[in-house]
């Protein structure tokens, strides 16, 4: 494979009742490794869709998508298992923390299921600047806090891309900015590759490969 992620004439359909609409319309796109790529489209374009078929989380219908040489539209159950575990890192507009943790067992617990994963976070907590908050509950967070727990939880096992689905889409402009400089530094200080779903073209103006979607259908 040329490129480190690749959608190739991907396709997926859902049908409610008797209307049939494709939320992935012949995508095509790529994104190369240390990359920093914005996606941005309205509510509805299919980015959710898009962003859960290259984590594995969703499956298409047409097509193939590659991560690293792999074809993850090929997967077996038992392989999406893996590749969610070890390859891909998610972070989503609501966090999605698990409330009964402290963000430090948060951060620790795709390691836990990985068995084999990192137990020193002591650097990536760092990063993020939530070294002192180990201890807290969520609810005992801000939201920007919450999503920089969650940023590290997304790289605690070192997955090869980082998918971001709406980061910001539940803080103020200014925590949302500052959750998008950090993931700017991830990427430029660790060579990270992001991928950034959003509907918010104020944030696509901040980075250098922005990618437009419309109807299931990249645009631009
Ligand atoms: P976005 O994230 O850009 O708002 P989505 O990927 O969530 O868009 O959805 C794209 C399209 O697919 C929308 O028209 C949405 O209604 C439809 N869709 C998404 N998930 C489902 C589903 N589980 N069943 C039926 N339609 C769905
Ligand atoms: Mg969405």
């Amino acid at each position: 494979m040329e490129h480190f992620v690749e959608f190739e004439d991907v396709c997926k359909y859902y049908q409610t009742g008797s209307v049939k609409i494709a939320a992935a319309d012949h995508l095509n796109f790529y994104v190369d490794k240390g990359e920093f790529c914005i996606i941005v489209g309205p509510s509805g374009a299919g980015k959710t869709t898009l962003l859960n078929i290259l984590g594995g989380m969703d499956s298409c219908d047409e097509g193939n998508v590659w991560l690293d040489g792999q074809n993850v539209s090929h997967f077996t159950a038992r392989e999406l298992t893996t590749y969610r575990r070890y390859d891909v890192g998610f972070v989503f507009q609501f966090y999605d923390l698990i409330p009964e943790l402290t963000a430090k067992e948060n951060i620790l617990l795709p390691s836990k299921l990985a068995k084999k994963g990192k137990t020193d976070i002591s650097d990536t907590v760092k990063k993020l600047g939530v070294e002192n908050l180990l201890g807290r509950y969520p609810s005992e967070l801000s939201g920007g806090q919450q999503q920089r727990v969650a940023i590290a939880r997304a790289l605690v096992n070192d997955p090869s891309v980082l998918l971001c689905d709406e980061p910001t889409g539940n803080l103020d402009v200014s925590t949302g900015n500052d959750v998008l400089s950090l993931l700017i530094d991830l990427n430029r200080n660790d060579n990270r590759t992001i991928v950034i779903v959003t509907h918010d073209n104020q944030l696509a103006e901040k980075c250098d490969r922005i990618i437009r979607i419309s109807d299931g259908k990249i645009t631009d």
